[in-house]
């Protein structure tokens, strides 16, 4: 305890009062991430301890992994390529055809800040009427805005929540929400996995009181409800919105030295 210093802290463990206090020379929890709903701030700021965390330079990275989540879930792409794999497209035929499509999907997006409108912009660039719930309305844009969730919910075929972690998102997407999004609607969630109340969505899935879910983040990591892996119209991925080594070498202050490594030297996969 007393020999450490530092704290990287990538979203998965908590660094609560427990444990800042077993480190009594700790300066400085470092977030490679986006917020820091995971770490007690209030107390490292009695205890004079820095909290970092590293927005703006990861949007990019993790839009494009949203897309990515977005068609995996409404064109099922990943049951699709394990068609092929498991040797169907043989065995079966053709993959059946999918039932929705982003063709005339519209989305509302919650939670419209840097990453939100990262997406909304390639969104914007398939073809897809945008609209977003925040608490207050985006000064700089000026898709439809939805004071209400449940009315956004009720109005648009998806739903991408990139909210923050925290208390005042926590379950934000609750069974109401879901229930408005109805029997033909997608929820895709690569924001925090506390924002959605995943036993409701458990319910909802099994009940088609939505048609799918695609998720890349989870209430409890590393771990998710094996009903979510059960279900067919589920998409799972591991927390990897940002996980690349070029967007994670900007993370580290994209110094060259970090970059040129990256080109030279891969990790092993
Ligand atoms: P940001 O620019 O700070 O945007 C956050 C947005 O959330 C703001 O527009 C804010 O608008 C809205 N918001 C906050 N509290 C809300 C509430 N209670 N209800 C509704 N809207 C609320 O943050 P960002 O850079 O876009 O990142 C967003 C989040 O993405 C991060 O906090 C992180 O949790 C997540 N993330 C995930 C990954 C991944 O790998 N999956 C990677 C990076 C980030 P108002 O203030 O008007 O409400």
């Amino acid at each position: 305890g007393p020999r450490v210093r530092g704290i990287a802290a990538g979203g998965h463990g908590k660094v609560d009062a427990a444990l800042i206090d077993r480190l009594p020379n700790l300066e400085i929890v470092s977030n490679f991430g986006v917020g820091y709903d995971t770490v007690d701030a209030a107390y490292c700021g009695k205890r004079k301890v820095l909290v970092t965390n590293t927005p703006d330079v990861l949007t990019e990275e993790v839009a494009d992994t949203a897309l990515g989540l977005i068609l995996m879930t409404v064109r099922e792409l990943g049951a699709a390529e394990r068609w092929v794999r498991d040797g169907l497209w043989v065995e079966k035929g053709n993959y059946p055809l999918t039932r929705t499509s982003l063709r005339g999907s519209s989305v509302g997006i919650v939670a419209l800040g840097r990453i939100g409108k990262a997406i909304a912009r390639r969104l914007e660039a398939f073809g897809c009427p945008v609209s977003y719930h925040n608490r207050s309305r985006a000064a700089d844009v000026d898709y439809p805005y939805y004071p209400n969730l449940v009315e956004m919910a009720r109005a648009v075929d998806i739903l991408v929540s990139v909210a923050p972690g925290g208390a005042s998102t926590r379950h934000l997407i609750n069974a109401d929400v879901l229930e408005a999004l109805g029997p033909k609607g997608i929820l895709i969630n690569i924001g925090r996995g506390s924002v959605v109340d995943e036993v409701a969505l458990v319910a909802a899935l099994q009940a088609d009181t939505i048609w799918a879910a695609g998720l890349d983040v989870f209430e409890i990591e590393p771990c998710w409800p094996k009903e979510l892996m059960a279900h067919p119209r589920s998409v799972l991925l591991p927390h990897v919105g940002s996980a690349s080594v070029h967007t994670r070498d900007l993370i580290c202050g994209g110094s060259p030295w970090l970059l040129t490594r990256s080109k030279t030297k891969m990790p092993a996969a």
